[in-house]
């Protein structure tokens, strides 16, 4: 059975590896050309919210699941902080509910007492309405996912230029079997052990190899690695992903991760060939509109 289901997360996930933290972006974005039928109930979700450049003003909401939904009422995080920068911004893609927003913020500002970085380098969040993207991304729907680099931030402003093309840094050894003590640093395991204790944060996602050296660097104090998850790819940046805030009956949440630190049996389950070498899932067909919550309508629709 597990083989199954762990192909299945494949065919949803190994696509949304390509566009990630080292695909460079441009710094003159084309606006994407207007749909000839956008009304047409065939066209892929992923049309209509990839042209969406504005927020919906509506109270903040998320609507549906991290994988199949949007967001109403989302802010941006401005591209720079005193401790934080905000990378690609072609993508324009710094939208998040206003509270994964602030919680980004906070863990920003606590970087320098945790590891010593000068601060973060945020990777995608959401679009401004949230839902499907043309690229990259099962997930990222619903405002309450974001990337963080797994560079520290530089003590100096990045150009432009500099944040569309600067590559992050691949942890990951070739092999894929552990991680590349080159550039794998305590101050990694200390920001991905304060990010998942967070009690907003409902999982992080790390590349396989990225866990096992968690797992071997956590020491006694362990309970936060349930919510460090092994995923495909996220071996240049991690994924913080944020539980439904409180009282937003719209917004569904995941199943608590299993007890323990998966550091076992769960874990080893990674490392055989096919895993850590997975053949491409076969495309699926987009997601459509009625796929999505009928809220989602309303938000993309809002002036
Ligand atoms: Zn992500």
């Amino acid at each position: 059975m597990r083989p199954i289901r762990l192909l299945l997360i494949c065919f949803g996930l190994c696509a949304a590896i390509p566009a990630s933290a080292q695909t460079p972006g441009t710094l003159d974005p084309k606006p994407l050309p207007p749909l000839a039928r956008p009304d047409d109930p065939k066209t892929p979700a992923k049309e209509l919210f990839g042209r969406a450049v504005t927020p919906a003003p509506l109270a903040p909401r998320a609507i549906g699941s991290y994988a199949r939904g949007c967001v109403a009422g989302a802010v941006a995080l401005p591209v720079d902080g005193e401790t934080w920068q905000v990378m690609r911004l072609s993508r324009n893609r710094n939208w998040g509910h206003p509270q994964l927003v602030a919680l980004i913020e906070r863990l920003a500002r606590m970087t320098p007492q945790i590891n010593g970085w000068p601060g973060l380098l945020i990777g995608d969040i959401s679009q401004p309405r949230g839902g499907p993207m043309l690229t990259g991304h099962a997930s990222h729907q619903i405002g309450l996912d974001a990337d963080i680099w797994l560079t520290p931030m530089p003590e100096r402003r990045l150009t432009r230029a500099e944040r569309e093309q600067m590559s992050a840094v691949d942890m990951v050894r070739a092999d894929r079997l552990d991680v590349d003590p080159a550039n794998w640093t305590p101050a990694h395991t200390a920001l991905i052990r304060a990010a998942a204790k967070q009690p907003q944060v409902a999982r992080i996602f790390v590349n396989a190899a990225i866990k096992k050296a968690l797992c071997r660097e956590a020491g006694s104090d362990r309970d936060w690695l349930s919510k460090v998850r092994p995923m495909f790819g996220h071996n240049y940046h991690f994924h913080i992903r944020m539980a439904c805030p409180r009282g937003e009956e719209t917004c569904s949440d995941q199943d608590p991760p299993p007890a323990g630190d998966g550091c076992g049996a769960e874990l080893e389950r990674w490392f055989t060939p096919e895993m850590l070498f997975p053949k491409p899932g076969r495309p699926r067909p987009p997601m459509i509109m009625a796929a999505l919550p009928p809220e989602c309508r309303r938000v993309l629709a809002a002036p």
